[in-house]
């Protein structure tokens, strides 16, 4: 059997489960959890991380979170 476990063991959290009529999140990897500048130490994320605003910490976009995005990034100022 192959080892499928990612160097130094570090795992995310699991993704969460989309219903029917849901949307990937655009800004998180589906688990609902944004992560800001860090590193991984002895197989944990250090650093800074919080729910995923896109998608509330659902993991997963409705319509009424696409909507709301749209309109922060017809607002947001690129630096
Ligand atoms: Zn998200």
């Amino acid at each position: 059997m192959a080892e499928f476990a990612p160097a130094g063991g570090f795992t995310m959290p699991a993704v969460k489960d989309m219903p029917e009529g849901g949307h990937d999140c655009d800004g998180c990897r589906g688990d609902g959890v944004y992560y800001g500048d860090g590193y991984v130490n002895n197989g944990k994320f250090v650093g800074f991380t919080g729910t995923c605003f896109r998608c509330s910490g659902k993991g997963w976009q409705d319509d009424r979170d696409i909507a709301r995005n749209r309109c922060y990034d017809r607002h947001r100022r690129y630096a």
